[in-house]
């Protein structure tokens, strides 16, 4: 063809008319086609997506043991948790996947999880988002404020989901949702009028319904809801919720429940009440006088709790886990033809360390960081290294001069 009559073979235009004119075999695409091409492909993309995601089934060969199995691969100990969280994670699914016609109507079962920072809140609902590739946010309960307020509105916790599916609805309305922190709305008084309590009584009403199953309008950037804003409506009927707190002083809280109960009938009791994690005793009658407000108990009726770590749980951290610690550094090493290896005795350091710095699990990767800089740093250098043993002695040697161990005498 004559390069002046050179045309875009879909919309006609001729050279002098288009910007840019693509070149294929047979013919030519000016840039205006190629955009709304592209559209097209991604309107077609989506909408298949959106039909796919929105037959959630639960595998066919998934059970609450094999759930739990499962989450054994990541998370060490909390065995008890694991069980409900399956048995929760399993009917809940249930509920949406079989069409219920009669009149049974099978309740959600949002979970609420009681234990100290670092024991592996998170990583449970993490780990069975990841099990029923459905999408996941983490939201932090602090950031929300009673409407009106400095903060952000509860809704903005459908925008995370939103936001990590693509903003496909469908999708979203079948997600789970970690609220972390929850036992920060707590109310603070218990005279709910005396002062005004933004954070507290106000947020909890809040998230009262969207835990029960609503429609709910969500702004899709998340923060505060304003008038111009065009919102998203989401079903959260189906959203699962788990939440999670520390609840810091609520083991006096059992402790005085459990003592007087223990007077009030049966003194021989009082022998088997294990002192050092009252935790496990937990109930929701606990959590209502530490200042979560009835209603909102209601909907989180699957309550458990997490087992404070020992030495010997943190150890098992560093190297059980399909992605612990230790076996990330000897992947990295690998990768240099080095060949890693750490004693038990450095294993069992570092274990104890973490206990003193009271951080959970939390405080092992930053122990193993400070531990291990100075070897990542030098040894992909050095070509003549081919392998490399973490001992005590090296470990108390990198610990005791980096920052961490100032950590201690502050805490
Ligand atoms: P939190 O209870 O505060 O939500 P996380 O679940 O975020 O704690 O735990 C922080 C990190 O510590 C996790 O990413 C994980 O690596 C590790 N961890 C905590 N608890 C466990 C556990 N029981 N088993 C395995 N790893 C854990």
């Amino acid at each position: 063809m004559d390069e002046k009559n050179v045309r875009c073979s879909f919309c006609g235009r001729d050279k002098a008319e288009a910007l840019i004119l693509i070149a294929g075999i047979d013919g030519h695409i000016c840039e205006v086609c190629v955009e709304q091409a592209t559209d097209i492909v991604k309107e077609e993309l989506f909408a298949n997506k959106d039909k796919d995601k929105s037959k959630f089934l639960l595998p066919s060969n998934l059970t609450p043991v094999k759930i739990k199995e499962y989450l054994d691969e990541y998370v060490i100990d909390q065995e008890e948790a694991k069980k409900y969280l399956a048995v929760a994670v399993y009917n809940h699914y249930k509920r949406i996947s079989v069409d219920l016609k009669d009149d049974v109507e099978i309740e959600k079962s949002n979970i609420l999880f009681v234990g100290q920072t670092g024991t592996g809140k998170t990583l449970m609902a993490k780990s069975i988002a990841r099990l029923l590739n459905v999408p996941f946010a983490i939201v932090d309960a602090t950031v929300f404020t009673e409407a009106g307020y400095v903060g952000e509105d509860v809704e903005s916790i459908l925008s995370r989901l939103l936001q990590v599916c693509d903003y496909n609805v469908q999708a979203a309305e079948k997600g789970i949702v970690y609220i972390d922190e929850i036992d920060k709305v707590a109310r603070k008084n218990d005279n709910p009028s005396i002062t005004r309590d933004v954070s507290g009584e106000g947020v909890q009403q809040a998230l009262l319904k969207m835990l029960e199953g609503t429609d709910v309008n969500v702004p899709p950037q998340g923060g505060r809801k304003h008038p111009e804003q065009k919102l998203i409506k989401i079903n959260t009927e189906n959203i699962l919720f788990i939440c999670g707190g520390a609840f810091d002083g609520v083991e006096k809280l059992i402790a005085k429940r459990l003592n007087t109960q223990i007077i009030g009938y049966n003194a021989a009791k009082k022998q088997q009440i294990d002192r050092e994690n009252m935790l496990q005793y937990v109930n929701h009658l606990d959590l209502r006088h530490f200042g979560l407000i009835p209603e909102l108990l209601g909907r989180l009726p699957v309550l458990t709790y997490l087992n404070p770590l020992d030495k010997k749980a943190l150890e098992m951290i560093l190297t059980e886990p399909k992605n612990a610690i230790i076996k990330q550094y000897r992947k990295l090493f690998h990768l240099e033809g080095i060949e890693f290896k750490i004693t038990k005795g450095a294993l069992e350091y570092i274990a104890e360390k973490a206990m003193e710095y009271k951080l959970g699990a939390r405080g092992l990767r930053s122990i193993c960081e400070a531990v291990m800089t100075d070897a990542m740093y030098e040894l992909p250098s050095n070509k003549e290294v081919k392998s490399f043993e973490l001992d005590l002695r090296y470990v108390k040697d990198k610990l005791g001069k980096s920052k961490l161990a100032k950590l201690k005498v502050a805490s």
